[in-house]
């Protein structure tokens, strides 16, 4: 068994931003050589998350307005009146996604559903250059 790390380099718009890495994850397991086993997706952020969901319009525009539903940004966050940086809900929808992913693949594929794709969902209020922790651990 061995353990191996990889990072992904990307920039975000902000604001609910929603990029597609399921290339670039597959292309890591790809990097490392290893055949079975399991990766894990790690956004070391207080504001960004990582999920799946079908790759389809409706689908980010869905969870967008749910997002804006639940946890909008023009309510009082007790974060923004302590820092001024007015991200509060980025952090509210950041710990409610989660940080991180993990997806068992065999013979080198990732074994997720047919309509199935890694997405990150970068929450806050501004354009940002992001970094993302990619470990494989398999054989
Ligand atoms: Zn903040």
């Amino acid at each position: 068994m061995s353990v191996k790390t990889i990072s992904l380099d990307f920039s975000t718009r902000g604001n609910a931003d929603i990029i597609d890495i399921t290339d670039q994850v597959t292309a890591s397991i790809g990097e490392t050589g290893l055949e079975n086993g399991i990766v894990t997706v790690f956004c070391p952020s207080s504001t960004s998350g990582i999920t799946t969901i079908e790759h389809e319009n409706g689908c980010f525009s869905d969870l967008r307005r749910l997002f804006d539903e639940i946890i909008d940004p023009r309510r009082e966050y007790a974060h923004n009146a302590r820092w001024g940086d007015g991200n509060g809900h980025s952090h509210v929808r950041a710990a409610l996604l989660g940080a991180s992913l993990t997806v068992p693949f065999v013979s080198g594929r990732l074994t997720l559903g047919t309509w199935q794709q890694i997405i990150y969902i970068d929450f806050d209020t501004h354009p940002r250059r992001r970094q993302l922790v990619v470990q494989v651990i398999g054989e």
